[in-house]
């Protein structure tokens, strides 16, 4: 198989990529990807886990963003989760049933202890899964740490700031090692996250919620730009033949996601629209 790096961009929309011209991220082949059919939530968790599984979540098990670690408050959550407006009181809900202590309930990110099918990483022999949600996501993400100021009674660009720290700039060190050790050589197959996209536009993003912000937009698809061509050069200069750039959906409104998820290549990859869990049979 051919060495194949995918950098997966969370939450980039394929609109906003076009809009603003992005040109290292938007590599000769380029399109959206069918995000929606067959799943119950664009959502991280659940996307991601068709991706490295070919599956959809009837089959995978990964279902949504994040399950409870009690049964019977997963299942109230999922009575209540279809009410309407139900969305503005999940974090008091959440501070409630983590608060009875009777109950040890936590809400986490799933992995891969939670997945029924095989994945890309057990497939492929000389593989490396970096961050990964569904598969291995980062502790720090995993272990309920939400977006919200609100949560933290802190402001918008100190949320910021503390994701940056604790989270991007931390991944971006990981692969940057990765790729620049002169030890590992090119793997078959190397995935990694950067979840930074979808953090900064649900803090100044979205149109809905009334912090839109077209300017630090504008800023954040730039440095990603930047930080696309910076690993497209290492990697080829390692010795990947295939970069593939990625995200599961699109920027969100009204808190929730879009179907504006991408993908992009130098050679082909499909001749039509893919879903989300054609990349499997494709890569593999
Ligand atoms: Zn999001």
């Amino acid at each position: 198989m051919e060495k194949t790096l995918v950098i997966a961009f969370d939450g980039l929309d394929y609109e906003l990529i076009q809009e603003f011209g992005l040109e290292s991220i938007l590599q000769e082949e380029h399109g959206q990807i069918d995000n929606y059919s067959n799943t119950s939530s664009i959502k991280t968790s659940e996307l991601f886990a068709s991706f490295i599984t070919g599956e959809n979540y009837s089959k995978h098990g990964i279902k949504g963003l994040s399950i409870w670690t009690n049964s019977r408050v997963s299942k109230v959550e999922e009575v209540i989760g279809k009410m309407p407006y139900s969305q503005k009181t999940a974090e008091l809900r959440k501070a409630i049933y983590e608060s009875l202590s009777f109950l040890s309930a936590k809400k986490i990110r799933y992995d891969k202890r939670f997945l029924n099918s095989d994945t890309i990483f057990e497939e492929v022999e000389n593989s490396r899964a970096m961050f990964v949600p569904g598969y291995n996501p980062s502790r720090y993400w995993q272990l309920g740490w939400d977006m919200s100021p609100l949560s933290y009674n802190i402001s918008v660009e100190e949320t910021i700031e503390l994701w940056d720290t604790r989270e991007y700039r931390h991944r971006k060190e990981m692969l940057f090692r990765e790729l620049e050790s002169e030890i590992i050589p090119a793997r078959d197959f190397l995935m990694c996250h950067f979840h930074r996209p979808d953090i900064h536009q649900h803090m100044y993003g979205d149109k809905d919620t009334g912090n839109f912000d077209r300017n630090k937009l504008k800023k954040l698809y730039e440095e990603t730009d930047r930080l696309a061509g910076e690993i497209k050069e290492k990697a080829e200069s390692k010795g990947y033949e295939r970069i593939i750039f990625m995200s599961d959906h699109g920027l969100p409104q009204g808190n929730e996601h879009n179907k504006n998820a991408f993908h992009s290549t130098k050679e082909p990859l499909f001749s039509s629209k893919p879903k989300i869990t054609d990349f499997f049979s494709t890569l593999v």
